[in-house]
């Protein structure tokens, strides 16, 4: 076989820019974790250069069949370090249950799934770089205060440094996606829990951002009964940092003690 159908259904599209593969492999620090997970190989740009790398060994987990068969007759180093499979079902065990790093072009139809795995498993995945569809790349690097700051935002933001690295032009993909792509790091910070109920934490975000033109003294409603006049509530969701999410969340968590 020479190469693989590109299926659509999978996010198949195959990076053909060499220098671009190598940017993104040089894009990974790794520092302090002995193993990186690709995610969606394909037919090997990255991984082929993975393997050059000594100071961490390379694995990959890959969904498509015709894709799995590519990659054991063409890189055959890689034997028993490819696994057919889902990234958003894979267990993370044996090597993946010490901390690892995460790389990839990434399905842009799973990018949000993949993010949430990857929040999910912070503690195990310290670095994540990702080549994503370049909307959601601006929308989860952006700061409070502007248009595009969102859920994502926020959640990822909470726990790692989220980098926008640099922009990349369709036409270096067989076949082109309609959108242009872009490619994003993120570090872990120092953030260990958050300083407040982070179940609450996640549900203030969801619930401000789900009706982002209104106050959150509207759209938190639901989460308070309404009597608390701390001027947080006046401002709109994406006026808010992680810090002041904290805070409105505490805010809430207190004000329902007293409730009960
Ligand atoms: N890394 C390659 C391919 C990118 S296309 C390149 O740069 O050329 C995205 C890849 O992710 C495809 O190979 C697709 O089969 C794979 N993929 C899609 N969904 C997946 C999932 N849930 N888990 C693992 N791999 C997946």
């Amino acid at each position: 076989m020479s190469y693989v159908t590109p299926k659509k259904s999978l996010g198949q599209h195959f990076l053909k820019d060499q220098n671009i593969a190598r940017k993104i492999v040089a894009s990974l620090q790794a520092h302090g974790i002995e193993h990186v997970l690709e995610v969606g190989p394909g037919m090997g740009v990255l991984t082929k250069i993975l393997i050059e790398q000594t100071s961490y060994v390379t694995y990959a987990i890959e969904i498509d069949k015709e894709s799995i068969t590519y990659l054991e007759s063409n890189l055959p180093t890689m034997a028993g370090r490819i696994i057919y499979g889902d990234f958003l079902k894979m267990p993370f065990t044996g090597v993946f249950e010490t901390p690892f790093a995460v790389i990839g072009n990434f399905p842009y139809n799973i990018s949000s799934q993949i993010f949430f795995r990857v929040l999910e498993n912070r503690n195990l995945i310290l670095e994540v770089v990702g080549m994503i569809q370049k909307q959601v790349a601006e929308r989860i690097a952006a700061p409070p205060g502007s248009k595009t700051y969102g859920i994502l935002s926020v959640l990822l933001q909470a726990f790692y440094k989220i980098e926008y690295l640099f922009t990349v032009h369709e036409h270096v993909f067989a076949p082109p996606p309609k959108v242009k792509s872009a490619v994003i790091r993120f570090t872990r910070n120092q953030t260990l829990a958050l300083d407040c109920d982070e179940r609450l934490f996640v549900n203030v975000v969801k619930n401000g951002f789900n009706q982002r033109r209104k106050t959150l003294h509207n759209s938190l409603k639901g989460l308070t009964n309404g009597t608390i006049t701390d001027p947080l509530f006046q401002k709109r969701p994406e006026q808010l940092s992680v810090a002041e999410f904290v805070r409105l969340t505490n805010l809430i968590s207190e004000n329902r003690v007293q409730e009960g």
